[in-house]
């Protein structure tokens, strides 16, 4: 979705003589300035002159000319009964749409129809099943600021968000805008709605959501107050300050705008947490641990994905916000595992857990279409077949003993009283209208049961009358029909009208026919057509009995779907953690000791994972070196992932874990790592650097892929081991750091809680794994082992990528070279990046290239020695080179290009 941050392209008035029903339009188009109106006129939504022009494009429509009194101009139309897909497009291209629906019958109207707009659509209040993703939240945020009213004048900035479809409303409040800013990313709104103060910038927010403007005054304290109220018996119960009240406040009051005149009571449910209370998840390390999306250019699976095997999608929607929100009070982490340890060890219940929620519809949504009055009767059958999933539920954790399974156990409410209504009142398998009848089942209401009799009765006298006429006029021919102009009448071919009785009165002439009534058949039509209408309309009205006494069961209703997200979610967490040999970790220690750890998601792609085993106790940062490809990345999102699972209350991958309970997870991924998104920019990586070390505690696991490669060999080295020291000095946070500047592995010897870890290789068929010179192909062996590693290997992986062979040996003779201090060739990084080596610019983008897989921002050409300078024309190539490499777009280019370029380059060197 594309974020419009003002009104679609509209059409503007520009003609006088406008018909009545394009001043209509034009009229609702200025009191809808900010959407794209769709305008019903008979079977089609249409939209005229620009915006007709502009929808056709989006909806790739055909657009055509409408021809009135006063000329010519564009019109693109829309099926009426099919607008849900098209709605979602332009909602996905980030319009707003506002539905004028005609509001009177056309064929009552005398002159113009009357239109109104009956229904908005924004990405954040869509409530229409069609447009929303199953076992998803749709949230609309909203953000203000306030002072606080104690004496330090100290501003809070709040966070509110709410979910249309189901009714879920979430506020918050931090003291800066970054964390409130981080609360918002956390929540992934669809859209967000600014307060006039706010002092947070959702434009600084990653993603795509659609920024809103709403009314200034619905921001103000009395009138947030006087909107909460209409929800909660006493705001002050549910907000803890003025920004939290205006934020929440102005939130409803958006809300109730965009959905017109039906009713929001369903939002009962306002729930205030600290986000102090879960581990924190930034987005940087939501992305990069790659919890719900992945960051490769093929889209691969998510942790979400390997968990995901929830039965329903209320089990699927709590999934994800348990994991979006991990947990850090021990008590509730325990009770989680417990009961996941209990359904692990019980399969015939997890199975009948599992069975069972998978008739259960998608409740929460339901209920809020119950209480906003339009769900169908088949939404009501929906609702009892989830309910009657309940009994069996519960005597399937009949049996249970952990403490939040038994909890569960008792408060599933099995509702009979619901249950009962619906079963009793709608029918079994009605039709999605609910105004013709066939909704409520016979014995429900007398009336109605006396109405359908006088109904089936008089049909099955019209049924009989063929043949009592035909026998009565002899008329072998003769035949019953209806149609809707002339209702029921008795067909007589031609060469048999001599033989109609007296009683017929024609009704209609055929071509080789005629048609006729008697007094008995046009009494009994009036009575059924009578008895019909009427049964419709009582059917009409006793379904809207029946659904809003079912919308006031809505809170316990919403109980009971909250206890089956939750039990769908520990059944899930059990049967992962079975299938994948996962183990229940033990929380509280200090220190993270986890034997055969493996990556949940990179196990599930590989034919063999190596388990690898992590203790971070006595010393707590682990510089990891090992060569490119060889699986530090990989080890080093596994612990993070571990410890993230473990506080989600799930068991991991690995054979045992105790871990301590962590506040936050920082992360900080490689440069190359960024370049997918368009920010290697190496004040990105400072920024991010920056907020880890401001912000991480001793209770914190930091991450650190490389730092400190976006700049000079020198400079990176040096902030790379300032970072270090800081870390273990000040911060104390337990880090895992993968780097390729090996000489920082001699810190581990200065720092006592610094250790390092390298990652293996097996060179050749002989398992030399040092390195020999020899073109033996290099094996990973993806395995930890302490201490630190001799050489990037990055050559090896060059040739393994195909990089061309003279590129792969004059490469090995720089770096052989540099080994043997021949200072004809260039120093590996592995110098003392201080001393910047004399390099030739070409030679040194190499050594960057081949170490790093990324740019050769590390090369400075102007210290290329006067030496190297000659006049054989080799220095304007020297030059030209550098001026290539000056102008790459590194955030841009493709490893193809790269390697072209270096190719050329080559070339270039060589003429
Ligand atoms: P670079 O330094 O180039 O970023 P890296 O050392 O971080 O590389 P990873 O990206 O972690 O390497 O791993 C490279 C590939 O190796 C992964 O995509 C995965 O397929 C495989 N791999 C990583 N760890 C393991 C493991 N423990 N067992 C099996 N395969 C693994």
């Amino acid at each position: 979705m594309t974020a419009v941050t003002g009104p679609p392209a509209k059409m503007r008035a520009n003609r006088e003589d406008l018909t009545p029903m394009l001043s209509q339009y034009y009229e609702l188009c200025a009191a809808y300035d900010e959407f794209l109106v769709l305008f019903q006129v008979g079977d089609f939504y249409e939209t005229f002159c620009e915006a007709a022009e502009e929808t056709a494009r989006v909806l790739e429509l055909t657009l055509t000319q409408r021809e009135d009194s006063t000329g010519t101009y564009p019109m693109t139309g829309i099926p009426i009964d099919n607008a849900a897909s098209y709605v979602e497009t332009l909602l996905d291209a980030g319009y707003r749409v506002a539905i004028a629906d005609q509001v009177e019958d056309a064929a009552e109207a005398s002159g113009l129809v009357d239109r109104a707009v009956t229904q908005i659509v924004t990405p954040g209040t869509v409530v229409d099943d069609e447009l929303l993703s199953p076992g998803s939240t749709n949230y609309v945020a909203c953000v203000a600021s306030a002072e606080r009213d104690d004496s330090e004048a100290t501003t809070h900035h709040a966070v509110a968000a709410v979910d249309v479809s189901t009714g879920e409303c979430l506020v918050t409040s931090a003291e800066t805008p970054e964390r409130a800013l981080e609360e918002l990313q956390r929540v992934a709104p669809a859209e967000i709605v600014v307060g006039p103060d706010a002092a947070v910038d959702p434009a600084d927010l990653d993603g795509d959501a659609m920024r809103t403007e709403f009314d200034a005054d619905a921001f103000a304290s009395s009138a947030a107050r006087e909107t909460l109220e209409k929800y909660v018996p006493r705001p002050d119960a549910v907000v803890g300050n003025d920004a939290e009240l205006r934020a929440v406040g102005a939130l409803l009051a958006y809300a109730e705008y965009t959905q017109g005149d039906e009713t929001l009571d369903y939002v009962s449910r306002i729930q205030r947490y600290d986000p102090r209370d879960g581990l924190r998840l930034d987005a940087t390390a939501l992305r990069s641990l790659e919890l719900f999306e992945s960051q490769g250019p093929s889209a691969g699976p998510t942790l979400f994905d390997v968990l995901d095997d929830t039965a329903c999608a209320l089990g699927r929607r709590r999934l994800r916000q348990w994991l979006r929100r991990p947990l850090v009070d021990r008590e509730r982490i325990d009770a989680r595992l417990d009961a996941v340890e209990e359904l692990a060890s019980r399969s015939l219940v997890r199975e009948e857990l599992h069975d069972r929620l998978r008739d259960v519809y998608d409740v929460e949504r339901l209920v809020a279409r119950v209480s906003r009055g339009r769900a169908n009767a088949r939404d009501l059958r929906s609702l009892k077949t989830t309910l009657d999933v309940v009994p069996d539920v519960k005597a399937a954790l009949e049996d249970a003993e952990s403490d939040r399974l038994r909890s569960l156990f008792e408060s599933l409410d099995e509702l009979e009283d619901v249950r009962d209504l619906v079963g009793r009142a709608i029918a079994s398998d009605p039709p999605m209208e609910i105004t013709e009848g066939g909704v409520i089942r016979e014995g429900f209401d007398d009336e109605l049961d006396e109405l359908r009799a006088t109904e089936r009765e008089g049909r099955q006298w019209v049924a009989d009358l063929e043949a009592r006429e035909r026998e009565r006029t002899e008329i072998d021919s003769l035949s019953v029909g209806h149609n809707q102009v002339h209702g029921y009448y008795i067909e007589v071919t031609n060469p048999n009208l001599d033989r109609v009785p007296d009683d017929y009165t024609r009704r209609q002439t055929l071509k080789n026919s005629e048609r006729f009534y008697t007094p008995e058949l046009k009494r009994r039509e009036d009575e059924i057509f009578g008895a019909s209408e009427r049964a419709d309309a009582l059917e009409y009205e006793l379904f809207r009995e029946v659904r809003r006494d079912v919308g006031e069961e809505s809170e316990r209703i919403q109980s009971v779907a909250d206890a089956l997200a939750t039990i769908d979610v520990l059944a899930t967490l059990a049967s992962v953690a079975v299938e994948n040999e996962y183990a229940r970790p033990e929380l509280g220690a200090d220190g993270i000791r986890i034997e055969a750890g493996r990556h949940p998601v990179v196990e599930r792609q590989q034919d063999s994972f190596v388990p690898n085993p992590t203790d971070l106790t006595d010393a707590r940062l682990a510089l990891v070196t090992g060569p490119n490809m060889s699986g530090k990345s990989t080890y080093m999102r596994q612990v993070a992932l571990v410890v993230v699972l473990a506080q989600v209350g799930s068991f991991v991958p690995a054979t045992a874990a105790r871990l301590p309970m962590v506040d936050r997870v920082f992360t900080r991924v490689g440069a190359s790592d960024d370049i997918a998104g368009g920010q290697s920019t190496f004040m990105r990586e400072m920024s991010e650097l920056t907020t880890i070390l401001h912000h991480a505690t001793e209770q914190s696991l930091v991450l650190l892929d490389e730092v400190g490669r976006g700049t000079s060999t020198a400079d990176g080295l040096a902030i790379a081991q300032a970072t270090t020291e800081f870390l273990h000095d000040e911060v104390g946070a337990t880090t895992l750091f993968a780097t390729h500047y090996h000489e920082l592995t001699a810190v581990a010897d200065e720092l006592s809680g610094v250790r390092n870890l390298h990652f293996t290789v097996e060179r050749g068929r002989d398992g030399d794994s040092d390195r020999g010179g020899d073109d033996a192909e290099v094996t990973f062996l993806h395995r930890v082992a302490e201490g630190a590693s001799s050489s990037s290997y990055g050559v090896e992986v060059a040739r393994m990528a195909g990089v061309p062979s003279s590129v792969v040996a004059r490469s090995e003779q720089l770096v052989a070279d540099s080994q043997t201090g021949d200072d004809g060739g260039v120093e590996s990084a592995a110098t003392d990046g201080a001393e910047m080596p004399s390099a030739r610019p070409a030679n040194a983008s190499l050594t960057s290239f081949s170490t790093n897989g990324h740019s050769a921002a590390g090369t400075d050409e102007t210290s290329m020695p006067a030496e190297r300078q000659s006049t054989d024309g080799t220095d304007d190539r020297l030059r030209e080179v550098a001026e290539t490499l000056r102008g790459v777009d590194v955030a841009t280019t493709t490893p193809l290009e790269a390697l072209t370029l270096l190719n050329d380059l080559q070339r270039t060197l060589d003429e």
